[in-house]
């Protein structure tokens, strides 16, 4: 039996053991995820590579699903929220799906399928402006976290 933790493809970047997966490219307003052929450790020698800009709007990192820790996280249904709202709102960017490092293991690959892969590309975990009206409704999460000890 394969036991190895989901991953959450929009992870902090900081979060531990994570995974860079892809590079933020495109512009503010239309952003474009560029995915990496194999993941890498978000080292500070990667950080300091990004000359200043915040590896959060940079940087897509995979992390374990933190689940009830995280404000996306529906407990009773043990589903990420967030990516279901993505895809119910969010067009389609890519036919087909992207080339990724992580789709073996990534929770929004394994909750939603190529419907995932097609509108990932857009996310950025941390930007500045939400240019997309989309994107912005799909990133408002449905709780405000309230226990982080689950
Ligand atoms: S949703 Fe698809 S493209 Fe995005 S990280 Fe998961 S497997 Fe990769």
């Amino acid at each position: 039996m394969n036991d190895t933790p989901l991953m959450c493809p929009s992870s902090p970047w900081d979060t531990p053991d994570g995974k860079v997966f892809g590079i933020v490219a495109g512009t503010v307003e239309k952003p474009e995820v560029h995915y990496l052929k194999e993941t890498l450790d978000a080292t500070p020698e990667l950080v300091a590579k990004l000359n200043g800009e915040d590896p959060g709007e940079v940087l897509r990192v995979a992390a374990p699903c933190a689940k009830t820790a995280c404000k996306h996280h529906d407990g009773e249904a043990h589903q990420c929220t967030l990516v279901s709202r993505i895809v119910s709102t969010v067009p389609i960017m890519f036919v087909g799906r992207a080339p990724c490092a992580i789709r073996s293991t990534c929770l929004w690959w394994a909750q939603e399928g190529a419907e995932a892969c097609k509108r990932c590309p857009k996310v950025v975990t941390h930007p500045r402006v939400i240019a997309d009206t989309d994107l912005a409704l799909a990133a408002a999460p449905p709780k405000q976290v309230t226990d982080l000890s689950a």
